[in-house]
């Protein structure tokens, strides 16, 4: 298919954290998005210290970010929170460790520069691991919380706290139960591994390709790309039958150094991933095309990928209706296959485009190779539990419709 340059106007990635496109439509002219590198500002790691109350923050470990902490009060703190660089989608991540050598509550509040609203409420954990959330009390208008961490070490984190070690434990597992076959396709700008892993059938021309995390606070989104995929290898008829049809690629997590770096949203090159499709001036995209290009060659197709995000509530963004990939119809009778399945369920559906961009993964993918693309989008406060089954429905729909597509042919 023709790759059309599309361009966008100034994006005004600050301010509110919408992943939509769907906003710059009808703006005129869309200009294109500067991809290439820029900037980034170094978070000073370490110990922030509070010697006569005895109470101390740190950010001193992989996936933190807290860039100061000023007392307000009495064993209370404003805590300021500041970007990789600017401008920036106002989805401040934060996640920071706190402790006290003496018992009573530590009180904190959040700052963040001009114009950036609060998204995420805190969760706590006492491991690093079990999570719980965070309410807040409102005092002079400020929203502030409360600890008692005493000398045990309270990690508190925007978001469960998901990093490549994480991710790489979870490949792992992977591989030893369900005998997937990791490997890595690159390495990001600060030489992290991009990793990846593939299962199914590997003398099969038929290709499923799964995205992530290219930012790094959404974590819904990988819960999401985490229930999906599981369901995609467990012993469903449907998805059983799709591992034997088709060849899966996961790509878990394209932005490995924004979330070791603790970042809002930006690549070590201090770029917007999901704005670098058409350019590929970052080795993340880099690696992502060249790789597919030489894996998709020939009579192979990929048929469809899905591209794994977080943001208010839950959307799925989908190519026009009236446009037309490998496997027409797909995507639209997917959805309202989850909405027969899921009670009560109304699947949040958007149109994405009215002419062909490159500039997102998902575009990328349906202009170069058809792939009916899809973008799912998890709330960031998405109950868990219906993050699973939704992840678990909608791979056993989507494995159920591409094997009547490959079985038709
Ligand atoms: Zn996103």
């Amino acid at each position: 298919m023709k790759l059309i340059q599309v361009m966008l106007t100034a994006l005004a990635i600050s301010g509110a954290g919408s992943e939509s496109l769907a906003q710059f439509k009808g703006q005129g002219p869309i200009q294109g998005v500067p991809t290439e590198s820029r900037p980034v500002e170094k978070q000073w790691k370490g110990i922030f210290p509070f010697e006569k109350e005895q109470v101390f923050f740190s950010n001193d470990f992989t996936g933190a970010r807290l860039n100061k902490a000023n007392e307000i009060g009495k064993r209370t703190y404003d805590l300021r929170i500041e970007p990789e660089n600017t401008p920036v989608n106002g989805s401040p991540w934060y996640a920071f460790k706190v402790w006290a050598n003496q018992d009573g509550p530590v009180r904190f509040s959040f700052s963040y520069p001009d114009k950036v609203k609060h998204r995420y409420e805190p969760k706590i954990s006492k491991d690093g691991t079990h999570w719980e959330q965070l309410t807040f009390k409102e005092e002079n208008g400020i929203r502030l919380y409360e600890v008692n961490p005493g000398k045990d070490t309270i990690w508190v984190a925007a978001q469960e706290l998901t990093t490549s070690a994480h991710v790489d434990q979870w490949i792992k597992n992977l591989e030893k139960k369900q005998g997937v076959k990791s490997f890595s396709i690159g390495k990001s700008t600060l030489g992290r591994p991009i990793q990846a892993f593939r299962f199914g059938n590997d003398q099969s021309k038929n290709y499923l390709v799964i995205l992530g995390r290219q930012h790094p606070p959404e974590v819904t989104g990988h819960k999401a790309l985490v229930a999906f995929t599981e369901a995609l290898l467990s012993e469903n008829a449907a998805t059983k039958s799709l591992r034997d049809q088709f060849q899966v690629i996961v790509l878990p997590l394209l932005n490995p150094d924004g979330v070791d770096e603790g970042f809002w949203r930006h690549n070590a090159g201090g770029i917007d991933l999901n704005r670098d499709w058409s350019a590929f001036n970052q080795p993340e995209t880099k690696a992502v095309r060249d790789f597919l290009k030489k894996e998709i060659t020939g009579d192979k197709k990929l048929l469809a990928s899905i591209d794994f995000h977080s943001t208010f509530d839950d959307i799925y963004y989908v190519v026009e209706p009236a446009r037309k990939g490998n496997v027409p119809d797909l995507v639209p009778n997917w959805l309202s296959s989850l909405k027969e399945r899921i009670p009560g369920y109304l699947p949040n559906i958007k149109p994405l485009y009215s002419e062909p961009p490159t500039y997102t993964s998902f575009s990328y993918l349906f202009e170069t190779y058809g792939a009916e693309s899809l973008v799912y989008e998890i709330g960031d406060a998405t109950d868990p539990e219906f993050i699973r089954t939704k992840g678990r429905v909608s791979a056993e729909e989507l494995a159920r419709l591409l094997n009547e597509f490959v079985g038709s042919k």
